[in-house]
C-alpha cells in the first residue's frame, strides 16, 4: 500500500465555548501551530472545525506531533491515513496499515450523508473484512478491545482512519488573553507559573533579577534555558535582565534586617511595572503560592501587592510544592530549574525574616532608600535582552 496519504489531524477544544470571538481564536491558534511548526515543510489546511497537516517528510512525524503537543488550544492529535472515501479502499488500507493482534473494534463516524450504509454497518464491512484477512489474529469485542480503529468519513469525499488519539495541551491559543510579564527566578515555581497564564492563552515575556557579581553567568543561563523551554509553549517568548545589586545593597545599608525581602519584592514590582508598561505587558504573573515561605503570607503579598500597577496573576497560589514539582516536570522545566546557581534573593537572605510585615510599617521604613527613583531608572536604563 503505497499510495496512502498520511496527515495529522488537530482537534481544539474549548473554542467551541467562544461564540462570537471563535474566528479569532481559531486564526490565532492557526497562527501559533504554523509558528510552532517552524524550520519544517507542511500545509496547514482547515476543514470542518479542524486542521490537517499535509505534506510533510514522514521522517519528521515524530517531531511534529511533539512539537504540536505543546500548543495551547489543541485537544487532541491523530496521526491518520487520508483514503478517498470507498469501502473497499478502505479495508484494503487497514488490511495492509493495521498491525496490531487480539482484539479489535472498528467506530466509525459518518459525516458524510450521502454515503447510504449506516456507521454500523460501514464498520461490520470494514471488521469482516479484516477478520476474513487475519482469521486466526483478530477478533471483534465492541466493549473491551485492545485497539480501536477510527473511520471518520468527511464530507469532502475523503476518509480518515486513525488509531490513536495523543491528548494535547487544552488551554486556550497563546496571544488569545494578551500578553503578561512573568517574573522568572531560577526556581522550580515560576517557569510552572509562566506555563499556567500560557495556558489560558498569555502570551509571555520574562523579566530576571541577578545580582552580578553574587550571582554568576550561570545563574543566567539557566534563566535563559528555562525560558526557553518555557517559550516552547509560548512562542516568541522574550528574556529581559535586570541588574538588581546595588538596589539590595542599598535596602540592606538602610532598612532593618528582617524587612530586607519585603523590601526587595516591593522593588522588584516597581520595576516589574515600569518594564510591563514599556512591553505592553498587560499583567505580571508570579510563582508565589500562599504560605510556602515568608515572603508568601497574605501580609507580605499584600506589601507586593500595594506597588503593583496592573493584574498580578499568581497561578499557582493554591497549590503544594509537590503539585508544582510535578509539573515542573511534567513540562521539562524541572531538571534545569533544581540546577544549583544561586537566585538574588538568596544573596542577601535575613536570617529572621518578618513573616507578617505591616504594610504601614514598611512603607515607613523603605523611605530611608532616599534614591529609590534613581536607583530604579538605572536598572530600566540598564535592562538586557537574553538571548534565548
Ligand atoms: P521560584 O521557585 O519561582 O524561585 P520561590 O518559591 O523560590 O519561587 P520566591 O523566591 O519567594 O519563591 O519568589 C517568589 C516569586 O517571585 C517567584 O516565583 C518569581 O515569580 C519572583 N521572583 C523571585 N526571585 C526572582 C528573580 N530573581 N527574578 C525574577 N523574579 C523573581
Ligand atoms: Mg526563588
Amino acid at each position: 500500500m503505497t499510495n496512502t496519504e498520511k496527515c495529522i489531524l488537530i482537534r481544539y477544544g474549548e473554542l467551541f465555548l467562544k461564540g462570537g470571538n471563535r474566528s479569532f481564536f481559531e486564526s490565532l491558534l492557526k497562527k501559533n501551530i504554523r509558528e510552532s511548526l517552524k524550520g519544517l515543510d507542511f500545509e496547514l489546511s482547515v476543514s470542518q472545525a479542524r486542521y490537517y497537516i499535509s505534506g510533510y517528510d514522514a521522517r519528521c512525524e515524530y517531531e511534529i506531533t511533539e512539537r504540536l503537543r505543546r500548543v495551547f488550544g489543541i485537544h487532541s492529535i491523530s496521526v491518520c491515513y487520508k483514503v478517498q472515501t470507498d469501502l473497499e479502499r478502505i479495508a484494503e488500507l487497514l488490511r495492509s496499515e493495521f498491525d496490531k493482534e487480539g482484539k479489535f473494534r472498528v467506530t466509525v463516524n459518518r459525516a458524510d450523508k450521502r454515503i447510504a450504509q449506516t456507521s454500523m454497518q460501514i464498520a461490520a464491512f470494514i471488521g469482516a473484512r479484516l477478520i476474513e484477512a487475519y482469521p486466526s489474529k483478530l477478533r471483534v469485542d465492541l466493549f473491551s478491545y485492545d485497539a480501536e480503529i477510527n473511520v471518520d468519513i468527511r464530507e469532502n469525499g475523503y476518509t480518515y482512519v486513525f488509531f490513536d488519539k495523543i491528548t494535547g495541551a487544552g488551554g486556550l491559543p497563546v496571544g488569545s488573553s494578551g500578553k503578561g510579564l512573568l517574573l522568572l527566578s531560577g526556581g522550580i515555581d515560576s517557569p510552572v507559573a509562566g506555563y499556567m497564564a500560557a495556558k489560558r492563552g498569555m502570551k509571555l515575556d520574562a523579566l530576571h533579577f541577578h545580582s552580578f557579581p553574587y550571582t554568576g553567568i550561570q545563574a543566567k543561563e539557566k534563566t535563559a534555558e528555562l525560558a526557553r523551554l518555557i517559550g516552547r509553549y509560548s512562542p516568541g517568548t522574550r528574556l529581559y535582565f535586570a541588574a538588581f545589586t546595588k538596589i539590595q545593597k542599598a535596602i540592606r545599608d538602610k532598612c532593618p534586617e528582617a524587612y530586607l525581602i519585603t523590601i526587595m519584592r516591593r522593588f522588584m514590582m516597581r520595576i516589574a511595572n515600569r518594564v510591563a508598561a514599556s512591553k505592553q505587558c498587560s499583567a505580571i504573573i508570579t510563582g508565589e503560592s500562599l504560605g510556602q515561605v515568608a515572603s508568601q503570607t497574605v501580609e507580605s503579598l499584600t506589601s507586593t501587592n500595594a506597588v503593583a500597577e496592573r493584574l498580578v496573576l499568581r497561578p499557582l497560589i493554591g497549590f503544594d510544592k509537590s503539585d508544582i514539582i510535578s509539573i515542573a516536570k511534567s513540562i521539562g522545566t524541572y531538571d534545569t530549574s533544581i540546577l544549583p546557581f544561586e537566585d538574588c534573593c538568596t544573596v542577601f537572605l535575613p536570617k529572621n525574616p518578618a513573616i507578617r510585615p505591616k504594610l504601614q510599617i514598611v512603607e515607613q521604613l523603605e523611605k530611608a532608600v532616599t534614591d529609590a527613583d534613581e536607583l530604579i531608572a538605572e536598572v530600566i536604563a540598564g535592562l538586557e535582552t537574553a538571548d534565548i
